[in-house]
């Protein structure tokens, strides 16, 4: 049993963490092996001390692939929540705890805009290309790729599916965020002329089709509000103050930043980067905030510090509370499925196909 304080006082806004903390663990012992919650490494830390599991994109959604719990309860953003309910079985519910808990990167690619990007593009005589959709985006752009030959990637991943689907076909239209894109192709050996930065708001991009036709991969113009915030001044300064540090970034940073780095990878790759380096190594992490103070509190022995001098924090991500968790577990004790994140099954067949794909690839 965890204790929860007689003289709370009746505003659960007043409440303090550790209140809050103790009610939300009561709740997840009630609900047993009913309950299980997933929490995304970019979450505050009073939420991911309450989770079951905590990981980036894709070892979330393989978590969710595996689940027998009846109830999802998902801390991230919305699109995560999607994918988890593609990937659950028809007596699962997935619960998104924040509601307004979107991802900028994701709204940057609308289904109208693809299909008509598509249209354009396969209008030209390009050869056969192959869609590749960022796990960051909506569940109906996964089924779009899916109707048309293609799969989705995380940062994870990104280079093993680029690396498949450039068997499938000449050319990869890649989306919603350039910089992955950019860098993934980029290392397998596509030169950058090779690539086109696609315009989502002009005609063909804003290329003549002379252009189009020559491009190998096509870049949609999506971005990481966040991991757009680093700067390749913000490496040099923590060269000088402390030689000897290692600078490790997320792939969706700009790309000249990505190369003044020292290395680059997932938000997986980057955790674990730190957490096995040797005591005394230093780092300077360009992720977003959250878990770099994470990596700095359970890495005592090491160095470690955001690369930006700016709070690259996800507004998004920080939109769940711990609050917002115990009101979600307080309606399943009470038998109310609330926040459930649905996707209608004509789409969800689809991007489960999608995202079978990008499971059996990864
Ligand atoms: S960190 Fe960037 S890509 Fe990730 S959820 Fe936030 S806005 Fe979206």
């Amino acid at each position: 049993m965890h204790p929860v304080t007689k003289d709370a006082p009746s505003d659960p806004r007043d409440w303090t963490e550790e209140e809050v903390r103790a009610r939300i663990l009561g709740l997840k012992s009630r609900l047993g092996r009913d309950l299980l919650v997933l929490a995304h490494h970019y979450q505050r830390d009073a939420v991911v001390a309450v989770a079951d599991a905590v990981g980036d994109s894709l070892r979330l959604a393989q978590q969710a692939a595996l689940a027998t719990a009846r109830h999802i309860v998902f801390c991230g953003v919305h699109f995560m929540a999607e994918t988890a309910d593609i990937l659950t079985g028809p007596g699962q519910s997935v619960i998104l705890p924040e509601l307004r808990a979107g991802c900028s990167m994701a709204d940057m690619a609308t289904p109208d805009a693809l299909e008509w990007a598509w249209q354009r593009l396969t209008a030209v005589e390009t050869g056969r290309v192959v869609p590749v959709t960022y796990i960051n985006s909506a569940a109906t752009l996964k089924a779009f790729v899916a109707r048309h030959g293609g799969t989705v990637c995380t940062s994870s991943n990104a280079r093993k599916i680029l690396e498949w689907a450039f068997t499938q076909g000449e050319k990869v239209f890649f989306f919603p965020d350039e910089h992955l894109g950019r860098v993934t192709a980029y290392e397998l050996g596509v030169p950058l002329e090779d690539m086109l930065v696609w315009d989502r708001d002009r005609d063909l991009g804003g290329h003549d089709p002379e252009a189009v036709r020559r491009a190998r991969v096509y870049l949609w113009d999506g971005f990481c509000v966040v991991h757009q915030m680093f700067d390749v001044e913000d490496i040099a300064f923590w060269r000088q103050k402390e030689p000897g540090i290692r600078v490790i970034v997320h792939p969706e940073c700009p790309f000249d930043l990505i190369r003044a780095a020292d290395a680059h990878g997932s938000t997986e790759y980057l955790a674990r980067a730190v957490d096995q380096a040797p005591p005394g190594s230093k780092w300077a992490v360009g992720t977003e905030v959250n878990l770099v103070s994470r990596l700095a509190a359970r890495n005592p022995d090491k160095l470690v510090v955001s690369l930006s001098p700016h709070q690259a924090i996800c507004a998004n991500m920080y939109r769940t509370r711990p609050l917002s968790v115990l009101r979600v577990l307080e309606g399943l004790a009470a038998g109310r499925v609330e926040n459930r994140i649905r996707v209608p099954e004509a789409v969800a067949g689809e991007a489960r196909q999608a995202l079978s794909r990008m499971l059996s690839l990864s």
